[in-house]
């Protein structure tokens, strides 16, 4: 069926792409948990936003479920990397779960912040995406204080308590110029507006966006490894796009429709944070297969990024 895509003659990897420090630690984390105590190991939520790592970590005894309450009392219980709302922590302590916290250090951060700017008394916007576990979690901080703000419109109708008195924060795998429109409509209603102290969007997520912009710009079709529910995935796509591809989103190999390849000499690939190097390389495999004769990588940046397991992971 891919046959019809035999132009293809050159594959262009981003690099950075694929797992980043948080997801690597997150996986790690849970694969600890199973050997050390053996399964079933509970999860709440994906690990990660990806389908393929689910499925093998499922395999080996992991079992993922979507409330605290599905998990029987006193069982080993592993937090997702995108972090939790305190009021899931108190939960779970009620039930007396042996909690192992796989949230990510760079959204555990965020969290602090939440606590610093609501402690001082401000009102604070997270702009970040509706239902996403990590905004969930992070305005389960203090819900009474936060409001999500997700886009441009929103930030212009966002109602506060004290306009002297704002602070915002931002969800980890957002795009820099979509926060940077938001910013700029909440600082002309907020004069005083406070920010994070560094930037809230992760190096993981820069660095992707970076390298997948560098290599659209030079390629027809730009193929994303990454989960539907995955949010740095899908930004991937747009920055993509707006590099001036065509941009897909694929869980794998065999969700790449040929017919995106038709007439293209160059195929750009690249992968979200939470998708498995292996995805990539199943889906060059196939290119070449096809007449991919040069397979190339363009590195916008070196990584060397590394977080330790958490404690409860950590101890023998
Ligand atoms: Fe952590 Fe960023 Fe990876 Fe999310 S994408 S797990 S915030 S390093």
């Amino acid at each position: 069926e891919w046959a019809a895509a035999t132009t293809v003659r050159q594959v262009t990897l981003a690099a950075p792409r694929s797992f980043c420090a948080g997801v690597e630690r997150a996986i790690a984390t849970v694969e600890r948990a199973l050997d050390r105590h053996g399964p079933p190991v509970y999860v709440r939520k994906q690990i990660v936003h990806n389908a393929h790592v689910v499925a093998d970590l499922r395999e080996r005894g992991a079992v993922f479920v979507d409330q605290i309450e599905e998990v029987p009392t006193g069982a080993v219980t592993v937090f997702s990397a995108h972090g939790v709302a305190p009021a899931i922590r108190d939960q779970a302590a009620g039930r007396g779960l042996r909690v192992v916290d796989a949230t990510c250090p760079l959204v555990t951060k965020v969290h602090a912040e939440a606590r610093r700017f609501v402690a001082r008394g401000d009102t604070v916007l997270l702009i970040g995406h509706h239902g996403h576990e990590e905004t969930e979690g992070t305005l389960g901080e203090a819900p009474e204080r936060m409001v999500l703000v997700p886009d441009r419109a929103a930030a212009e109708t966002v109602p506060v308590t004290d306009p002297a008195r704002v602070s915002y924060l931002v969800q980890t795998t957002l795009a820099a110029d979509e926060v940077a429109g938001v910013v700029e409509v909440l600082r002309r209603r907020f004069p005083a507006l406070a920010g994070p102290a560094s930037d809230d969007i992760c190096y993981a997520t820069t660095n992707r966006q970076q390298a997948v912009a560098a290599v659209a710009v030079a390629v027809p079709v730009v193929l994303v490894l990454g989960s539907a529910n995955s949010s740095n995935s899908h930004r991937l796509v747009e920055v993509a796009r707006a590099a001036g591809a065509r941009a897909y989103l694929v869980d794998d190999v065999s969700s790449v429709d040929p017919a995106w390849l038709a007439g293209a000499e160059a195929v750009g690939v690249t992968a979200g944070a939470s998708a498995p190097p292996r995805l990539v390389d199943e889906v060059v495999a196939a290119l070449r297969a096809l007449g991919a004769r040069e397979v190339v990588e363009h590195r916008t940046t070196v990584e060397d990024v590394h977080f330790t397991l958490p404690k409860e992971a950590r101890s023998s």
